[in-house]
């Protein structure tokens, strides 16, 4: 058992002045019946607790460190631009080289707006789809998670799933009158939808590769569909790529499915571990955001020059020859969990796309959220156990997804694959 005293201590504390201890739920580790660790640095893939324990990080910040943590050029970048003034409330030029640099990867963004957060970035593409449309009903899909706002907070895994919420307290209930919930990568399901209220819908969002539910990836089929159904009844398509953009392909999911949403939101990488949200699309549509129509979008520190520094040095440093090494180590380490579970007699499936990846208690196919709600979580949570005393720090969840970043080495995966071999060996 590796020594976290100090975490277990701070926990005390942070949990007098903060409900449960933490900022956002998951990183509690109530599910898994742990002590949240407390990190005092990280540098590349590993962080260090401030008990001195270093681990292989899988979690980067929930995506966002492709780069790993304290990469060199954005940490001189920032200290650079830090000594500049953090805000000022008034047009940089920093704002549109990111929208630029973004553009290079994602050019259904004809014009698009910077937010603080994913959550920001799904509220207010929401808003432009109901005020575009004139509609307000819009479809999520159940295991989907598009942030915590009212209309979305509806059948989300992620942490709703980790705490089994199955209402939303404090959400009126028109709110969710106006959310249909259709089951993932169903196509019988959301046809049928769209034949009795196509008319209605102002918008369907999508995480086009789910990671809210472990990866679960959308199909081909499926996510074909939503562009025909919402074609036919001029609803619109929006791609939550909060998580997948950058991370499921560099391009994300309209690369891999090769379909053009009418808005795309994106969040996590596209800050490189800071505050940046996005939402855009097509021009005719983005027009109707305020000042040059009438759906209104603001924020204090929307495109704060700290925040697109942050994404500008990030999004500089991709490159197809990183990208493709961090698929193949994700690659790599899935077969050899595969591997030792199948030694140890453990039933796992992993699940990767791109820089995504996930590990299941499962024997069966995993399609959508109920699939993954049938997994063995007593397992997972013996596992997660075992792996964060190994140094190994992955989501504390079935129902979150692990990533891979630039940094992580051939040394790492095998530490981390013998890691598994030992948990597995003792359940
Ligand atoms: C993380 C996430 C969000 C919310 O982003 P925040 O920055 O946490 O508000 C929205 N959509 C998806 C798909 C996400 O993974």
């Amino acid at each position: 058992m590796h020594n976290i005293e100090k975490s277990i201590e701070a926990f005390k504390e942070s949990s007098k002045v903060m409900p449960g201890g933490v900022n956002s739920p998951v990183r509690a580790f109530k599910s898994v019946d742990g002590n949240p660790i407390f990190i005092d640095h990280g540098k590349d893939e590993y962080i260090y607790d401030i008990d001195g324990n270093k681990y292989i990080d899988y979690v980067l910040s929930w995506g966002p460190l492709i780069l790993g943590h304290a990469d060199d050029y954005v940490v001189e970048k920032l200290q650079n631009a830090v000594t500049k003034g953090t805000s000022y409330g008034a047009p940089t030029l920093l704002e549109t080289q990111l929208a630029n640099l973004i553009q290079q990867y994602f050019p259904s963004l004809e014009m698009m707006r910077m937010v603080s957060s994913g959550t920001e970035a799904t509220m207010s593409a929401i808003r432009l789809a109901r005020g575009y449309t004139n509609r307000d009903k819009i479809v999520k899909f159940i295991g989907n998670y598009h942030g915590h706002s009212d209309s979305l907070l509806v059948d989300a895994g992620s942490g709703m799933a980790t705490f089994d919420i199955k209402k939303e307290p404090g959400i009126p209930s028109e709110f969710s009158y106006d959310t249909y919930t259709v089951p993932y990568n169903d196509v019988d399901a959301i046809t049928d939808l769209f034949d009795r209220h196509g008319n209605e819908i102002a918008g369907v969002i999508v995480e086009p590769i789910a990671g809210n539910m472990g990866v679960i990836p959308g199909t081909k089929e499926f996510i074909l569909k939503l562009r025909e159904l919402t074609n036919t009844y001029g609803s619109l398509l929006i791609f939550d790529e909060v998580m997948c953009g950058f991370r499921c392909a560099l391009r994300g999911a309209s690369e891999i499915f090769n379909v053009t949403p009418d808005l795309t939101t994106l969040g996590k990488v596209v800050g490189g571990g800071l505050p940046v949200g996005v939402f855009g699309g097509k021009k005719e549509i983005m027009q109707h955001i305020t000042p040059l129509g009438d759906v209104y979008h603001a924020g204090t520190l929307s495109g704060n020059p700290l925040a697109m520094t942050g994404g500008i040095a990030t999004i500089q440093q991709l490159s197809e020859d990183k990208f493709e090494k961090a698929c193949s180590n994700v690659d790599y380490l899935c077969k050899g969990i595969e591997e030792v579970a199948a030694k140890n007699k453990v039933n796992i499936v992993t699940h990767h796309v791109g820089t995504m990846w996930s590990y299941f208690f499962s024997d069966k196919e995993l399609n959508d959220f109920s699939d993954v709600e049938n997994c063995n979580m007593e397992q997972f949570s013996k596992v997660f156990n075992q792996l964060i005393n190994a140094g190994i720090y992955v989501a504390p969840s079935q129902y979150e997804t692990c990533f891979m970043s630039f940094k992580h080495t051939k040394e790492d995966l095998d530490l981390t694959i013998n890691a598994f071999d030992k948990a597995f060996s003792n359940l």
